[in-house]
């Protein structure tokens, strides 16, 4: 866990978070209606998080299960997500909190969602995560698998596609994140146009602390923001 952020420093945060928010919203002529601002909650305490969310945070999103359960039953009322990876056999400790799986990395953990939505008499809705870098160190579907894995993962029971998240490259310039973003955009407006059957693609996740601005520029409706917020994590 990292030190507790005073409510000072979170205001302060918050407060430039919002700024470069707006100004990115205003530079894609969008409102603060068509963008998600999520917070991404990993290291960060429960009583942090209670009060960004009595500030106006209203997604939050954990990216490990264990944390996820441990904050769960904690939280003020919130939209919460899940970003992470996800094992299969820890897909039914989450399945029941969340309202969104981020991170559907393969057709086999679909599959298992798919199951214990079904057993929860729930519809549980889901991102393709896709790597769009095609990085060894990544998980998440290739470019070219997106369309497949689309069409596959929405003929199963109890799941919902709304959409597709990633998480680029570490790049060095603008331009560069910039192209993979645009790039993206591209994949999920080729998708959207397929009107698959019982897939939504009404969601883009992308960007984070040091791009969201770009991000919303390129066309994403969802950004996951954490250290922007709550300052910089350690992992002890
Ligand atoms: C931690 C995390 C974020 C937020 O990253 P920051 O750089 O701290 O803003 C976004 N997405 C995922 C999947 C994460 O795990």
């Amino acid at each position: 866990m990292m030190e507790k952020l005073s409510a000072k420093e979170f205001d302060l945060n918050f407060q430039n978070v919002c700024e470069k928010f707006n100004s990115a919203l205003q530079k894609a002529g969008k409102t603060a209606d068509d963008v998600i601002l999520l917070a991404a909650t990993k290291t960060v305490d429960t009583d942090t998080i209670n009060y960004a969310i009595s500030k106006g945070i209203n997604y939050v999103a954990e990216n490990r299960v264990q944390e996820l359960v441990a904050k769960h039953d904690k939280l003020s009322k919130v939209h919460e997500h899940f970003i992470g990876h996800l094992q299969t056999n820890k897909v039914k400790d989450v399945i029941d909190k969340v309202e969104l799986i981020q991170s559907v990395d393969s057709f086999k953990l679909a599959q298992e969602i798919s199951k214990q939505a079904v057993k929860h008499g729930l519809i549980m809705d889901i991102l393709l995560e896709i790597n769009i870098g095609e990085e060894e160190s990544k998980w998440g579907f290739e470019y070219s698998q997106a369309e497949e894995a689309v069409k596959n993962i929405s003929q199963l029971e109890g799941v919902r596609i709304r959409g597709l998240m990633t998480i680029p490259p570490i790049c060095e310039t603008e331009t560069e994140i910039r192209e993979y973003f645009r790039k993206m955009y591209k994949l999920f407006i080729d998708i959207s146009s397929k009107k698959i059957d019982n897939s939504y693609m009404d969601i883009l996740s992308m960007g984070m602390s040091d791009d969201f601005d770009i991000a919303i520029e390129e066309g994403a409706n969802l950004v996951r923001v954490g250290t922007a917020l709550f300052g910089k994590r350690n992992y002890l």
